[in-house]
Parts: structure tokens; C-alpha cells; sequence
């Protein structure tokens, strides 16, 4: 099966230099497990983390158990259902990596060439079991709130499906079951492993939104906090800027403006630490870092991810702002059900900590809104409040339900 996938904002996809195709799949494989797993436990399903120690197999009396995710993508002693070829795309610029520095920042968001254009996914089953359901779904889901392939917290992989597809979660749910039948296990050796102790993403605790604003003419881009030149020449706070590098204008007439460093630095440094600063500043770090990472590696990742703007129609842009906020296992202080309120509040102007748009974005863009926010089990979800049928819930995502009916 082929499907199409139209780039909205950059898709990086690992080393981008490399010429080899296998990397590019495994860039694009690792984000569909990534929401393959957060399908599956949205849905009660455990899943193991393949890059830490609990990952499968697990032996016990010689019997060896993999998890769900694992019978579909693979593990050590058991090969991937698939194989996944991925074609096209085209890099986004030449050279090193644009570093983006938002006013008071000394260090930067760096922003590596990524793909832009179209690239083709061809699956190719490799197990009479398999169904490309198990695929298509959390791709359908990833293109409709979130983004596909690597480095997504840095605004990278927003991608539209060329083709509708006609999805029911019902399909992949029968497709799990396919895979796990104790018949089939049976006869490759193995079991199915049951309750992993766990800190996965879970689609029951993330939130997705999109906002809205509309830009006065083309060259809103250059007034972008991060892009635009900063304070005089000869300051010692002098900052270049980027509105005559080549490299970001190759990034902007791909439709799409590195915006998520201006907000994420408003979000994390600015005024907008009040939506989740906690009263007790010793909690301040904790909560500091469990939101957004640490700033070196990739092991404790962003929970919040911003995309870049994307260009709609007319006058019209759109970003995403998603994020998986657990239940469990937060920082004390941290009160996930204000800070969610509040966010929410502020990207629809309702609440009391404003976000300055004009300069984060620049006075060329103006309207900014709040489009939908999507959030399972909550009357905060604009299309479906308080949704308790996680089915129910993931088929409203499936079919991009933006609307209340
Ligand atoms: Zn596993």
C-alpha cells in the first residue's frame, strides 16, 4: 500500500546528510510506534519502552513475553510485521543548523534542514497477520494533531495525508487482537507480556490544540521574535537575526515559520511561567524540567510540543500546540489541571495571563485564537466535552473532528 504525505512544516527524519533510505524509514517508524503506544495504553494495553531496560523480550521460566507494540514493530527475536520504504522529500536547505535565539536567550533552538515536499510510505506486510490498520491509524491520528518523525518539540512534522482515509478504531482494535491471538503466539514460541510497570505516553492524558492567526502580508515571518535583528549594532546584545540567511528563507518558502522557539520561551522563561510555576519556588526546577526537558539530550524530552506555522489559505496560518501531561509521576506543586485551564485560557484570550502575539509574532500577524482543543474525558475539549468512550474519543480524532456537530 501507498500512501502520500504532503509536508506541512519540516520533517526531520534523522541524519538528513545520509544518503541512505533506511534511516529516513526508521526516523518515521519510530514516531508511528511512538503513537502506536500511546494508542494502545490510551486503550489498556502495556507497552514496553524499547530504549530502556524494560524493554522486550521479558524471560521468565524460559518463556519469553513481548508487548503489543513489540509483535508489531519488532523486537530482538521477533522481526517487524512490515517494512516500511519511504520516497521523496527534498532537503530544506544546504549547510549547518540555524541556531534561533528569542530575545534574553544566549542559548539557541537548533534548526537542522529537514524534508519538505512530498514523500511517499509504502508498507509492505510482512506477516499474513498484519493489517495496515495498525499503521494507518496512528498515522491518521499523528497527521490530524500531531507531527510524525524525530525532533517533534522542536516544531518539525506537520504532514497531511494526500488521501482521506476511511478509518474506524474498531479496525485496528480487531487488528491487536489479530496479533496477540495465543494460536499464533504459540507457534513462533512466544506469549504475550501483560502489565509493564511503565512511564510511557498514554493518549488518555495529552491534550492537542490548534491555533489560529492571520498574517497582513508574506513578510510577517521577519518580525518573528528569534528571526528578526535584535538591538543596535555595536551592542553587546546585538543579535544578526535570520531574514537575510539563506538557509531560513529556503525554510520559509516551504509554507512554514520557525515560530516554536519564540513560544516556547515565552511559555518557559517569559510571562508565561505563571501558567505552571508552583507557589513554593524550591518546586520551581522540578516542574521547569519535567515540562520542558532538559536542555541537553533527548532523554528527558519536552512534554509540551509546539510546531511550526503552517500556511492554511488566504491570509490564514495555523500552529499546534499538543502535549502529554501525565496523571502520575508529576513534580509536587505541579497542579496539571490549572496549568491545562490556564493554557487553554490564554490561547483563547480568555485568561488572565496574556500572551503578547505582536512580540512573539510580530504586529503583522493579528486575530489569534484558539481553533479546537482536543482532550480526552474533559470539558475542556471543544468537540466532544467530557467524552468518556475512549473509542468514541479516538474516532473523533481519527475523522480530525474540529467541530462540535
Ligand atoms: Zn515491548
Amino acid at each position: 500500500m501507498e500512501i502520500k504525505i504532503n509536508i506541512l512544516t519540516p520533517v526531520w527524519t534523522g541524519d538528513i546528510n545520509s544518503r541512505g533510505k533506511s534511516l529516513k524509514s526508521t526516523g518515521i517508524i519510530g514516531s508511528l510506534r511512538w503513537w502506536t503506544e500511546a494508542i494502545l495504553k490510551g486503550i489498556g494495553y502495556s507497552v514496553c519502552d524499547p530504549t530502556a531496560e524494560i524493554r522486550c523480550p521479558q524471560e521468565t521460566n524460559n518463556q519469553k513475553t513481548y508487548c503489543p507494540a513489540c509483535l508489531i514493530f519488532g523486537a530482538t527475536g521477533i522481526r517487524r510485521l512490515f517494512r516500511l520504504e519511504v520516497n521523496g522529500g527534498e532537503k530544506v536547505f544546504d549547510g549547518g543548523a540555524i541556531i534561533i535565539k528569542p530575545k534574553g536567550r544566549n542559548r539557541g533552538w537548533y534548526l537542522g534542514s529537514g524534508l519538505r515536499g512530498q514523500i511517499d510510505l509504502r508498507i509492505i506486510s510482512l506477516d499474513k497477520d498484519f493489517n495496515e490498520t495498525l499503521l494507518l491509524l496512528p498515522l491518521s491520528i499523528a497527521s490530524n494533531w500531531g507531527e510524525i518523525g524525530a525532533k517533534t518539540q522542536h516544531g518539525y512534522g506537520v504532514v497531511a495525508l494526500e488521501e482521506e482515509k476511511e478509518l474506524v478504531f474498531e479496525d485496528f482494535k480487531n487488528s491487536v487482537r489479530r496479533i496477540l491471538q495465543e494460536a499464533r503466539l504459540r507457534k513462533i514460541g512466544i506469549k504475550e507480556r501483560k502489565s509493564i510497570n511503565d512511564v510511557l505516553p498514554n493518549l488518555k492524558e495529552m491534550f492537542f490544540a490548534k491555533v489560529q492567526f492571520e498574517a497582513q502580508d508574506n513578510n510577517w515571518w521577519k518580525e518573528v521574535d528569534g528571526i528578526k535583528e535584535r538591538e543596535r549594532k555595536g551592542d553587546n546584545n546585538y543579535y544578526k537575526g535570520y531574514i537575510n540567511d539563506s538557509r531560513m528563507i529556503s525554510w520559509i518558502n516551504s509554507d512554514s515559520i520557525p515560530i516554536a522557539p519564540a513560544i516556547k520561551n515565552w511559555l518557559r522563561f517569559g510571562n508565561g511561567k505563571a501558567l505552571w510555576q508552583s507557589k513554593n519556588d524550591n518546586k520551581y526546577k522540578d516542574i521547569e524540567t519535567s515540562l520542558f526537558g532538559t536542555t541537553r539530550g533527548e532523554k528527558s524530552a519536552s512534554k509540551i510540543n509546539i510546531s511550526c506555522a503552517y500556511y492554511l489559505n488566504n491570509k490564514l496560518w495555523e500552529f499546534r500546540i499538543s502535549g502529554w501531561i501525565p496523571e502520575n509521576n508529576l513534580p509536587n506543586g505541579f497542579d496539571r489541571n490549572n496549568f491545562l485551564k490556564a493554557l487553554m485560557a490564554s490561547l483563547n484570550g480568555s485568561g488572565s495571563i496574556n500572551i503578547p502575539w505582536s512580540n512573539l509574532l510580530g504586529n503583522k500577524t493579528k486575530d489569534h485564537k484558539l481553533k479546537v482543543w482536543r482532550e480526552f474525558n474533559s470539558s475542556r475539549d471543544t468537540v466532544s466535552p467530557n467524552q468518556e468512550d475512549m473509542e468514541k474519543y479516538l474516532d473523533s480524532l481519527i475523522k480530525g473532528e474540529e467541530r462540535n456537530k
